[in-house]
């Protein structure tokens, strides 16, 4: 398979001259024990997990384009400590105590998302350098201190959360404003094409086969149908989060949402020492719209930002480079870190992440049909698809753990409505945002309304 065909923009597969293209297995099989559909992180980490605890399992990855061809080739590279409706669950007194236990399980996703990939000789890059929120206006101060006081009285300390003072912010990331910043040491900067690539190939050494160019189109009780056949499977796991709309029946599980990155040329010494970045922390800010960034291992920035939701749900094979977004979060990137404004962009690319309407991750496994499914991260999934395929695991293999114990495991997707609502509504939700984010930086105070309806959308804790 040629190297080219995995660019298209995306820096991290630019850069993965030292990694050789998986080989397709030879025979397309009749029958597996477990096939699992979609080689992004939550199958390869499924398939990973579940060889390392039933070595003898015959297992099958069907995936439709490449390893990594989803928003696990194509992220931020945030292996974060904690996942999308986490924060809400903290706010609320009935799902409080199981919110915590997410948290402290996300946390420890993080060392043990490091301590396999140094156990299987995975070079990553990773480095587990925090996050750190920055405050602009005094109002982000006061709820960003607020935040963590909060976190602090249900038993995290200091050392999970913290706040930097401005002067010690600012020698941190030299952004424009900068107020201070809510300081998580529970996030790892990671390089994702490495990460997905290296874990495709440390499981086909295990035994496991990956069909790539595979498409499925149906999967049924024992049965997965694909473009190049059928497959019987005893068990089936369903890993395709924001293309989940490509098999039958499922149009409406998760809405497909795109986010756009680009990538600088690399930035010599003397310019990371303006802009801070020593540990390699990634970053974000307090806007409504969420924007990162991270510095990679060869000193260039990443960053992304700006949403976009396609009538019908429709997915694109890749997005256009003219697109307009590329343009906007550019634009938030030289303005949050002026000194950028001369260099070069040498890469811009987008993907696609799975939002569920409840906005919060679900691992499932039924029993009675032997179909099982993990995804819905909406956006944070680098490290949540660890903990949920480890779920995912336990619960195929009908073992109770502590990890089938978690509130994910109950979660189950409601569809979303029909067109035009889910447009109308991803529109609102974008119009809204931008809205809120233009009256901040205008006025330097809290958007009213606005900020209430989309922290309550996204799940968002004062
Ligand atoms: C630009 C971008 C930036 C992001 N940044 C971050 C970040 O910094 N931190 C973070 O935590 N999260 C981030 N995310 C989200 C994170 O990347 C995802 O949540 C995570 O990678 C999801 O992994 P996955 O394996 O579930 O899905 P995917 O990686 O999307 O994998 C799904 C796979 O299934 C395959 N597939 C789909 N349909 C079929 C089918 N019918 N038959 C066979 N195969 C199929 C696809 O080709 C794909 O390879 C970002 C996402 C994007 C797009």
């Amino acid at each position: 398979m040629a190297q080219a065909m995995y660019h298209n923009g995306n820096f991290w597969f630019d850069s993965l001259a030292d990694i050789e293209p998986l080989q397709a297995p030879t025979a397309f099989p009749e029958q597996v024990d477990v096939a699992i559909v979609g080689a992004g992180f939550t199958g390869l980490w499924s398939a990973y997990y579940l060889k390392a605890k039933q070595p003898e399992l015959v297992i099958g990855v069907f995936e439709a384009n490449y390893v990594g061809f989803g928003a696990s080739g194509r992220n931020g590279g945030w292996c974060m400590g904690t996942a999308e409706g986490i924060s809400a669950m903290l706010e609320s007194d009935a799902e409080r105590s199981e919110g915590v236990t997410l948290m402290r399980a996300m946390q420890d996703t993080v060392d043990e998302v490091g301590r396999v990939c140094q156990a299987e000789n995975i070079d990553c890059h990773y480095a587990k350098g925090g996050t750190l929120t920055i405050a602009r206006y005094p109002h982000e101060v006061d709820a960003m201190k607020k935040a963590i006081d909060f976190k602090h009285s249900l038993g995290f300390d200091d050392d999970d959360f913290t706040w930097i003072p401005q002067e010690a912010s600012s020698q941190r990331l030299a952004a424009e404003p900068n107020l201070g910043a809510s300081y998580t040491k529970h996030c790892a900067a990671i390089h994702p094409g490495r990460l997905v690539r290296g874990l495709g190939e440390r499981v086909r050494a295990k035994g496991v086969e990956i069909f790539e160019d595979t498409p499925v189109l149906r999967i049924e009780p024992g049965i997965v149908t694909t473009r190049r056949g059928q497959v019987r499977a005893g068990k089936i796991l369903r890993a395709t989060e924001g293309y989940t709309g490509s098999i039958a029946g499922q149009a409406r599980t998760l809405m497909p949402l795109y986010t756009h990155m680009i990538a600088t040329q690399p930035l010599d010494d003397d310019m990371w020492r303006d802009i801070g970045l020593a540990r390699r922390e990634t970053f974000d800010d307090g806007r409504h719209l969420t924007i990162y960034g991270q510095r990679t291992l060869d000193n260039r920035l990443a960053f992304g930002g700006c949403l976009e939701y396609y009538f019908g749900s429709k997915l694109l094979s890749a997005l256009p480079q003219a697109h307009p977004n590329f343009a906007k979060v550019e634009s938030a990137m030289k303005t949050m870190l002026p000194m950028l404004s001369n260099v070069k962009i040498t890469h811009k690319w987008g993907g696609l992440f799975g939002v569920p309407r409840r906005g919060r991750p679900f691992v499932q496994f039924d029993r009675e049909t032997g179909i099982g499914a993990a995804g819905g991260y909406v956006g944070e999934g680098v490290g949540a698809s660890n903990l949920a395929a480890r779920a995912l695991v336990d619960l195929t293999l009908g073992r109770a753990t502590a990890l089938t114990e978690l509130a994910w495991v109950r979660e189950t997707p409601t569809t979303w409505p029909a067109e035009p609502l889910r447009w109308l509504g991803s529109r609102a939700v974008r119009l809204i945002g931008n809205q809120a984010d233009a009256s901040e930086a205008k006025t330097g105070r809290p958007s009213k309304w606005a900020g209430r309806v989309l922290d309550a959308v996204f799940g968002r804790a004062s």
